[in-house]
């Protein structure tokens, strides 16, 4: 199928409705228009030039999660998400990006800028925020335009993860183990920076030789979902050049980190369709690349180590699984395998549930959806009686973590990643 053809998928729909159960925005809404099989009859429409791209119509194709929750059950796989990403870069031409848009990804695409910001953000933020630093979150102290009060948002750390490595560290004691690169992803490098410090300590708890590539540019996924294309042509590029420039000195790239992986393993291809020499470039440095647990779960001792060796906890974790994670990369078996060996693991009743995160647009002028969306997680969160819940996605951990916030709920997000690192501490 091409997967951009969307009069082919319009007419491949079969309007059976299996999807609208399962959708995020026809669970906030119960409105036909916002539904896969909607979203599908209006982009036909569109592509037939039977539709005008107006202020309704645009307002309808933002309104999607981009959780492939839809694409999961439809029994033609018609990928929905995909032509909701396309659409939007048609959005992103008529009507502009919003200005604090263009500045974030501005700050994206330049790498020692967004660090200046970050150190500034440092040392001026708690001016404007209360920091919990159990729960890795902050509420502000007024409200402003772009973020209200009553909200809980991840803040900058005094020293990035970029920053605060050398390039290669060595911990292999035998040769052929080799080294692993760390691509880390923006969250994570200024916000949630205990992810990568628990990756660097389980590697070197595994032998591993590390390499972390200095110069890695953003995935480009908040501007792939948000429509700015240009911005995620340049961040690709960019990266496939420089990752080509080391990729056969390393056994692997792992990556903590579920939106990140999906975008470099899955959607550069996707993005790249029309230009196939990128495109090929991008398949091939694929190979490599992979979600940290599913890498550590399927290529090393880990399992064992943690089994054998590793701290058992009495505390109760249970596992949300990212949409990209999961739906997008098949990944839900490997942290749960690895978590398990220390931790009692317990199911929530609906743990593929999209969270709720949704992407930029979603977070800022949509942020009414994103609280709607979350609210049954924070509910199916609280019915375990778990002290942690765990995903391997900063995005996750932003929306869930407000989430709780927002329904009172006492439970503390945790990468798995960093679950692993503790159980494996002296
Ligand atoms: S991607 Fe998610 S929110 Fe969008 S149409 Fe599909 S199920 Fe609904
Ligand atoms: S599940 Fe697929 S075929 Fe059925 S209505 Fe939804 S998009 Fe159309």
């Amino acid at each position: 199928m091409n997967k951009f053809d969307y009069t082919k998928i319009s007419d491949d729909c079969v309007k059976c409705g299996k999807c609208k159960p399962v959708c995020t925005i026809f669970n906030i809404n119960q409105d036909e228009a916002t539904s896969p099989r909607g979203f599908i009859d209006l982009l036909g429409a569109y592509k037939r030039d039977e539709l005008e791209l107006d202020k309704t119509v645009k307002e309808i194709f933002e309104s999607c999660f981009l959780c492939t929750n839809c694409v999961e059950v439809c029994p033609n796989s018609l990928p929905t998400d995909m032509i909701i990403e396309q659409v939007r870069s048609d959005i992103a031409k008529k009507y502009g990006i919003t200005w604090y848009k263009r500045l974030f990804f501005f700050l994206l695409r330049h790498r020692k800028i967004m660090d200046f910001m970050s150190k500034l953000g440092y040392m001026f933020q708690t001016c404007g925020i209360k920091i919990d630093a159990e729960k890795q979150s902050a509420t502000p102290r007024f409200t402003l335009p772009i973020v209200k009060k009553d909200r809980a948002l991840p803040y900058a750390d005094s020293i990035s993860f970029l920053n605060k490595y050398p390039e290669n560290m060595k911990f292999s004691k035998v040769e052929k183990k080799g080294k692993i690169a760390i691509f880390i992803g923006c969250m994570s490098n200024y916000t949630y920076t205990n992810t990568g410090d628990s990756l660097v300590k389980i590697l070197k708890k595994l032998e591993y030789d590390i390499f972390i590539p200095k110069k890695q540019l953003c995935c480009g996924a908040p501007a792939y979902f948000t429509g700015a294309f240009d911005t995620v042509d340049y961040l690709t590029k960019k990266n496939i050049e420089y990752f080509e420039s080391w990729i056969d000195d390393v056994e692997a790239v792992i990556i903590p980190e579920a939106t990140c992986s999906a975008m470099i393993n899955k959607d550069w291809e996707h993005f790249l369709h029309d230009q196939p020499l990128w495109q090929e470039r991008a398949i091939k440095l694929s190979k490599k690349i992979f979600l940290a647990t599913k890498w550590l779960e399927n290529s090393t001792e880990l399992k064992d180590i943690l089994s054998k060796n590793g701290k058992k906890f009495d505390q109760m974790v249970t596992y949300h699984d990212p949409c990209h994670a999961k739906k997008m990369q098949g990944v839900w078996k490997e942290p749960r395998e690895l978590l398990k060996q220390n931790y009692v693991l317990k199911e929530m009743s609906d743990s593929n549930r999209c969270c709720g995160f949704g992407g930029v647009t979603m977070q800022t002028e949509k942020f009414s959806f994103a609280r709607a969306a979350g609210a049954p997680k924070a509910a199916m969160i609280r019915d375990t009686k778990a002290q942690i819940v765990s995903a391997e996605c900063s995005a996750c951990r932003m929306q869930i973590t407000d989430s709780l916030y927002n329904a009172k709920v006492d439970v503390v997000f945790k990468n798995p990643i960093e679950l692993i690192a503790e159980a494996l501490e002296d």
